[in-house]
């Protein structure tokens, strides 16, 4: 395993241990009305029960392999505000907020603004002293960018 996919694997750690408890019981769900959705071939089935035909309009201009989906999620539920198929959520949806790059062993990660559990630079900080042994520099990106796949 390089550098990177170590950072990764100790990142989805992370995430499942620190960031998952809070998006379920204390984020209204920011990220799922982001209006910006790529999603592939079987998530579109998956997520808004369209086949590719019916959403051929919504290719991604440089990547027929990827619709964009703009509106609200579907499969957020209000009362709960909970995604309803989260354990098979898109893999946008997985990566969210996080924009990962390494450039050999340096790693830049970019969180997406507007993720609520990163609403302080602290949090930031925090992150970016956590994953120290990696080198990686962790910033905000402030546009709203689609999300990574
Ligand atoms: S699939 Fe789930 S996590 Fe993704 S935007 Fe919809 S409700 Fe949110
Ligand atoms: S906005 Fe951030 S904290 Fe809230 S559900 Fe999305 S990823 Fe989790």
């Amino acid at each position: 395993m390089n550098k990177e996919e170590e950072f990764l694997k100790a990142l989805e750690e992370w995430k499942d241990k620190t960031l998952s408890p809070y998006c379920l019981d204390e984020c209204t769900k920011f990220c799922c009305n982001l209006e910006s959705i790529p999603l592939i071939e079987e998530e579109l089935i998956r997520v808004l029960g369209k086949e590719p035909e019916d959403f051929s309009s919504h290719q991604h201009p440089d990547n027929p392999e990827i619709f964009i989906f703009k509106g609200i999620c579907p499969q957020y539920e209000k009362e709960t505000r909970q995604c309803q198929i989260r354990d098979e959520r898109p893999k946008a949806c997985r990566n969210y907020p996080f924009v990962v790059q390494f450039f050999g062993d340096l790693g830049l990660v970019g969180v997406t603004e507007g993720c609520q559990y990163f609403n302080s630079f602290e949090r930031l900080k925090q992150l970016e002293e956590q994953f120290a042994q990696y080198s990686v520099t962790v910033s905000r990106i402030f546009e709203k960018p689609l999300r990574n796949r």
